[in-house]
């Protein structure tokens, strides 16, 4: 089989891409999918009320283009938007995240104590910044956080190893001052830049997965589910699967993690061996279906004995009972075995990690392979620990570069 386009993955990239192409009226392309339907991560099933199995998914966009174009596969009036009310369990009492502008909400003595430290950290005092991702939570947020709540979650989240993490990505994180946080235990309210997601939709009436489903549905003459990507040849252009499959393509748009290819034809061996080097954590989902007494949206637990690091409250953003939690693989076994009835989902790839060289690795790949009509697109394809809304951004540049704007007449 042989096709102009040729989409690995009908995660939100993927499908993006696919739907751009189908908007352009292009014929000659195919999206590969090992699963039986689309969306990747931000899937949902339905057996209880909808079950977001990819975890707590959340929809805040800053690029209007984005929003418009999901917007345009399920309208906004479809749509509630919430104030984040976000959580953390500390000291056995529950406060808002981000730690550091909520310390106002523990004990007097609690917020002394972090204070002090606080006024200890490296960032406070002229040290410079360290490039490893421990050395640096306590640089910026000091030995307590650190301890206390920071170093554990992570732990919990992304890997017990947290020090082949860098931080260029650190980015993403809150960035909230010294005075800051002064100013918010002597005022009593947050100070400081708050969280991705401050405001959030989602869907009315289905999972997060509706508005990927619905763009599933609209090229589904082009996407073959069920096939499992094993093999690429870039010298002949061309994929293989599990099944039997050999498609052949001009260009390829990779969406799958780089790892899943386990035979690689044409890649210079200096590329080659280190795809190795790439890491990622896998998180288990489970569905509860009691309620909870709080008001928050998603409660944060960094503490060592329960296996889950995060609770998606789902009565409180979605008409329907009970809570999801989110834990990393390797914690599963830490579950009562009482719990094993529960509806539960394993996602294998869930956050790609940031380690310290990850970032010179993924320009060379990346750029090679685009000399070659290959391009990494997305989460995976990108390994970048992208949020949907970001997806669909590059998803829809990448295409616009393609195409040149005008590339079908
Ligand atoms: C716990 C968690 C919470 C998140 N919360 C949010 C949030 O609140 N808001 C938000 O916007 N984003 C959130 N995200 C991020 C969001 O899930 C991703 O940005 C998005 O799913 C990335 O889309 P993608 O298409 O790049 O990758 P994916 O969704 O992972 O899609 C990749 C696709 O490739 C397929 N595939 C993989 N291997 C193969 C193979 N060998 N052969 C064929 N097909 C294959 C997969 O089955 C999948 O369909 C969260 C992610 C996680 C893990």
């Amino acid at each position: 089989m042989e096709v102009k386009f040729l989409i690995l993955g009908a995660g939100p990239a993927g499908l993006t891409f696919a739907n751009q192409l189908q908007e352009s009226r292009e014929k000659s392309f195919l999206v590969l999918e090992k699963e039986k339907w689309g969306g990747g991560l931000c899937r949902s099933v339905y057996n209880n009320g909808p079950f977001d199995i990819g975890g707590g998914h959340f929809l805040d966009v800053k690029n209007k283009k984005v929003l418009d174009y999901l917007f345009h596969f399920m309208p906004h009036a479809e749509w509630n938007t919430f104030e984040r009310n976000s959580q953390i369990f500390i000291h056995n009492q529950y406060i808002n995240s981000p730690i550091e502008s909520n310390i106002w909400q523990m004990e007097l003595k609690e917020q002394i104590e972090y204070l002090k430290d606080i006024a200890a950290a490296g960032c406070n005092n002229g040290i410079k910044k360290p490039d490893k991702f421990v050395d640096w939570i306590e640089w910026k947020l000091g030995q307590k956080i650190a301890a206390d709540y920071m170093i554990p979650y992570n732990k919990k989240m992304f890997a017990d190893e947290l020090n082949n993490l860098g931080t260029y990505w650190l980015n993403k994180l809150p960035d909230v001052s010294f005075e800051e946080i002064l100013y918010s235990c002597l005022e009593h309210k947050s100070h400081g830049r708050q969280p991705a997601h401050s405001t959030f939709l989602y869907p009315k009436e289905y999972g997060y997965g509706e508005v990927w489903e619905r763009m599933s549905k609209n090229v589904e003459n082009n996407v073959m589910y069920g096939q499992h990507i094993y093999g690429i040849a870039f010298d002949k252009m061309e994929i293989k699967t599990h099944s039997g499959l050999n498609v052949k393509a001009q260009f390829i748009i990779n969406t799958i993690p780089w790892k899943e290819f386990k035979e690689i034809q044409g890649m210079p061996s200096a590329l080659h061996e280190k795809l190795g080097t790439l890491r990622h954590s896998a998180i288990e989902t489970r569905l509860y279906l009691e309620d909870m007494d709080t008001l928050a949206h998603w409660i944060y637990y960094s503490q060592e004995d329960l296996p889950y690091h995060r609770k998606l409250i789902r009565h409180n953003f979605c008409p329907y009972h009970g809570y999801w939690t989110e834990t990393r693989y390797e914690r599963i076994s830490m579950f009562d075995a009482h719990d094993s009835n529960v509806e539960k989902y394993i996602n294998e790839y869930a956050y790609p990690l940031n380690t310290i060289n990850k970032p010179q690795f993924m320009q060379d790949l990346l750029s090679w392979c685009r000399t070659k009509q290959v391009y990494g697109l997305g989460r995976w394809g990108e390994h970048e620990h992208y949020n949907s809304d970001i997806v669909v951004q590059k998803a829809l540049q990448l295409y616009e570069k393609i195409s040149g704007g005008n590339y079908i007449e």
